[in-house]
């Protein structure tokens, strides 16, 4: 039975590269450094007796995997510590902690407020499933606070956007829509993947829950699938849990051993993407075959004010508008050695993504037109390579 390590109060004050390390780590009676990995299903009781206080509540203890797990808490622990929320729930995927985040807490007659530019899956939440069970949904272009305000009404119940968007890098000022949801009564929901952890603290800015994908940056080596939801005490406790319980969107105790590992190194990781992806959106803003830069870390990004104030640098990813539509857009891509075509993202090897061909082709030209995606948008995912030979790479690409 693994046993909690007991962290001092001090340990609150650790720095996030220290908390990414050790935080949320328990050891069992072997001692081992590295966390052990249970691969269990479920758990023996010392007797009858423990069993019914285990399932009554009334002693703390493990029942089965898809309540929870001590890997898995091992991970949950570590991202609480290091996002900030009282506890969370670690997911199969980011889509299943998306999804579960927001059918536990809406019923029939709700309303929900979300930014029209979002990860596709998102998009078929907000749009097509939540509605499907009697939930309304209103989309608002997310750089807008009027058009916030004008949309929260009050039987809306929760509010939802991701900043930066995918894939065009728009922003949402966090603080801001926060208040107004807050006002409401409605809870913010952020999909922090874009920014990662290291970057955007959403909940000192007001969010009630947090949901990544932990597929991308947290792994950060493209092998597994994985999310989580983070929150308050009440709202993973008695709202998250049940749902999650009973539904079992729960994470492979192999995904959250991945996982904890990949967050030992996720600042050293997000630090060396951010340096690169600045370094290749200064590159691709100067040359005379890229259209448009969109990098919220430069001050020409129409939000860098926003981007400054929410942002701790400008992030892994970097979007770009080439002249001559889908062909150029293609002949890059074609181009390149290094970056990989893919429609993934947060991987050490550097990705290209043709959104309109691929993650957008459901939205149609006019979809796409609407929120500022063209077929000469591309999407570079900046992954661990020494950045010269991504600036080689990219310059040969659109010199081909
Ligand atoms: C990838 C991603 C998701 C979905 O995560 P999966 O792990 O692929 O299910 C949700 N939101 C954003 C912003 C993403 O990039």
């Amino acid at each position: 039975m693994a046993e909690k390590q007991e962290h001092t109060d001090r340990s609150k004050a650790w720095k996030p590269a220290t908390t990414l390390v050790h935080g949320g780590t328990m050891r069992s009676q072997f001692g081992e450094m590295s966390e052990a990995m249970y691969l269990t299903s479920g758990y023996a009781y010392d007797s009858a007796e423990q069993a019914e206080a285990r399932f009554k509540g009334d002693l703390e203890g493990f029942v089965y995997t898809r309540y929870s797990n001590p890997t898995v808490h091992m991970f949950e622990q570590r991202m609480c510590a290091l996002e900030g929320a009282d506890a969370a729930r670690g997911t199969a995927s980011g889509m299943a902690a998306v999804t579960a985040a927001l059918m536990s807490h809406l019923k029939a007659g709700d309303h929900v407020v979300a930014g029209r530019v979002l990860f596709g899956s998102c998009l078929y939440v907000i749009e097509n499933l939540l509605p499907k069970f009697g939930v309304e949904t209103t989309l608002v272009d997310g750089r807008d606070l009027a058009a916030w305000e004008a949309a929260i009404r009050p039987n809306t119940r929760a509010v939802f956007f991701e900043t930066p968007t995918n894939p065009t890098l728009e922003l949402v000022d966090i603080e801001a829509v926060c208040k107004l949801a807050n006002e409401a009564g409605a809870l913010v929901f952020i999909d922090n993947v874009f920014a990662t952890p290291m970057l955007q603290r959403p909940m000192e800015l007001g969010a009630d829950v947090v949901v990544y994908s932990a597929t991308k940056h947290i792994d950060g080596q493209g092998r597994c699938m994985g999310g989580i939801v983070l929150g308050s005490t009440d709202y993973i406790e008695d709202t998250l849990h049940d749902f999650y319980k009973h539904t079992g969107p729960s994470m492979s105790p192999f995904n959250a051993w991945v996982m904890l590992k990949g967050l030992e190194t996720l600042p050293v990781r997000v630090e060396r993407s951010c340096s690169s992806a600045a370094r290749i959106a200064d590159f691709l803003a100067d040359h005379p075959k890229t259209a448009r830069v969109f990098y919220p870390g430069r001050k020409d990004h129409p939000q860098y004010d926003i981007a400054k104030k929410q942002m701790a640098a400008g992030g892994p990813l970097v979007a770009i508008e080439l002249d001559g539509g889908k062909d150029a857009a293609f002949r890059f891509m074609n181009g390149l050695e290094i970056f990989k075509i893919t429609n993934n993202l947060g991987d050490a090897k550097s990705l290209v993504t043709h959104p309109a061909t691929t993650t957008h082709q459901r939205l149609g030209p006019e979809g796409r037109a609407e929120i500022g995606i063209t077929d000469g948008s591309l999407r570079l995912s900046i992954g661990l390579e020494d950045p010269d030979d991504l600036l080689t790479d990219i310059d040969r690409a659109l010199s081909a």
